[in-house]
């Protein structure tokens, strides 16, 4: 083995990640699954290369010159890219995150030297406080900014056409046949896919990982619970638009993956690999692990792992959050004949037990009108509903996201009787605020503890998504 090289700089230490083999995930499978570790690039993830790419092309074409600030719209790494790159080279980096994104991704960024802003996730893309409005005003109000633009800089795949294709067809001598990848802005897997394509003759098959719901692979763009990739379209949204470093043609097949596998995956290779991956790399390796279960012993698929898992210690690598969304029901995993899984307990724990006898979940539209919604609740238990947006489409559930308020057959009836509300007047202003939250393996406790002292019931989640309402009642002592 020879030794590892020796950097004059941290700029040079950006890629050259190693394949590592995912013999237990994989055990049993006849093609081998090797995952290309970009959690081992000097800034934490994959995004380290576009950065570099953008900031020398910009610096190339004149966009950024001495004194000038870097400025974006990113997930996070992105950001820690550009910040490690810009402040390396002497800039200002100010990168503009969502504020859903995992908080210790803000700490990093802050620790290389960006000014964080923070931007609501929930809005549409036309709302001035939406993301890439945000980055915009400040490219405006800054003398000397440049916006990397990941989302429509072609320096962001070309990154992966130069580096991580390369990379994985010379560490594989050539035999790489499938090549696995999540799609955030697509850089990766239109880069690195077209490469691989492009040497191998076409022989090389391109699968996108995509969350269920994703409009990538075909879902109806309601929210999902992995950060970083896919695409999501808030119900408001007028225009929606594509990423330009992402080609439609990129990928051969999604594989959908919802979001309980994705996230399980990811725990699943911290425990089992030794592989401390966040999200995405669940979602990738979900897909990965499907596609390998169809392929033989001729063929090798590489999946690439976008980043660290030390960035996620507070959501997916945390059992508290996983129970908190309904995404684990016991303790944590559990070891059963050597495969760690989230079995569910033979005794059903938490408010699993309550939840199955509370009956099915019923919704009213936010948008309804009074009798609408008074005629909804009629007959249904503790005569309290969530609110949820009529513009969402729910082939996949009501995510948490998407519930607005709530609304109480008790209230409709008084403002009926009182006359201050028709049944034709819309419901708005007789919406109370949302129901307090709790995951499904969550503690009778823990739901009087939400439940409070106002709350009429408390909204049950499974896998992220409502699942059912417990009223006061189904929770007195
Ligand atoms: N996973 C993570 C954790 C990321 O930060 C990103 C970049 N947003 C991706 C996946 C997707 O990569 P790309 O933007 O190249 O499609």
């Amino acid at each position: 083995m020879s030794a590892p090289a020796v950097h004059e700089s941290v700029l040079d230490a950006i890629g050259g990640t190693p394949l590592i083999r995912l013999a237990r995930l994989g055990a049993g499978l006849a093609a081998p699954v090797y995952a290309k570790a970009e959690f081992l690039s000097i800034g934490g993830s994959v995004k380290d290369r576009a950065a570099l790419s953008m900031v020398l092309a910009a610096e190339r074409d004149g966009l950024l010159a001495p004194g000038g600030t870097i400025v974006e719209a990113t997930s996070g790494n992105t950001g820690i890219g550009l910040a490690i790159v810009g402040r390396r080279r002497g800039y200002r980096v100010i990168a503009a995150v969502a504020d859903r994104t995992a908080p210790e991704k803000w700490d990093i960024l802050r620790a290389y030297g960006a000014e964080v802003v923070l931007a609501p996730t929930a809005v549409p893309l036309e709302d001035p406080a939406h993301l890439f409005n945000v980055v915009r005003r400040i490219v405006e109000e800054t003398p000397g900014a440049w916006l990397a633009d990941q989302y429509d800089n072609q320096a962001n795949p070309d990154a992966h056409v130069r580096t991580t294709g390369p990379e994985i067809w010379e560490q594989t001598g050539g035999r790489v046949t499938h090549f696995v990848a999540g799609v955030g802005t697509g850089g990766t897997i239109t880069g690195t896919g077209g490469h691989l394509k492009a040497v191998s003759g076409g022989a090389v098959t391109v699968v996108g990982a995509d969350p269920e719901s994703s409009v990538y692979g075909g879902g109806d763009g309601s929210p999902y619970y992995v950060e970083s990739i896919g695409h999501f379209i808030h119900p408001d949204t007028v225009e929606d638009r594509w990423p330009l470093a992402y080609r439609r043609d990129a990928a051969d097949a999604f594989e959908r993956i919802p979001d309980r596998e994705s996230l399980l995956t990811a725990r699943r290779l911290a425990r089992e690999e030794g592989i401390l991956a966040g999200p995405s790399s669940g979602t990738a390796v979900a897909a990965a692990l499907r596609v390998a279960r169809r392929l033989g012993p001729e063929d090798l698929v590489v999946v690439l792992l976008p980043d660290s898992g030390r960035s996620y210690l507070s959501k997916v690598h945390s059992d508290a959050w996983m129970r908190q969304w309904g995404f684990l029901e016991d303790g944590g995993a559990v070891e059963t004949g050597g495969a760690v899984e989230n079995a569910v307990p033979a005794e059903p724990t938490g408010l699993r037990p309550l939840l199955d006898s509370a009956g099915p979940l019923v919704t009213v539209d936010a948008d309804a009108t009074v009798g609408e919604a008074a005629r909804t609740l009629h007959g249904v238990p503790g005569g309290v509903a969530p609110a949820v947006l009529a513009r969402t489409a729910r082939p996949y559930g009501v995510s948490a996201a998407e519930v607005v308020g709530a609304v109480s057959r008790e209230v409709l009836a008084a403002a009926l009787a009182d006359g201050s509300a028709k049944p034709d007047a819309p419901l708005g202003a007789l919406l109370g605020p949302a129901l307090p939250a709790v995951g499904v393996g969550q503690s009778v406790a823990e739901a009087r503890a939400a439940l409070g002292s106002g709350h009429p019931g408390v909204l049950v989640l499974v896998d992220g998504r409502a699942a059912g309402v417990l009223p006061r009642p189904a929770l007195a002592d």
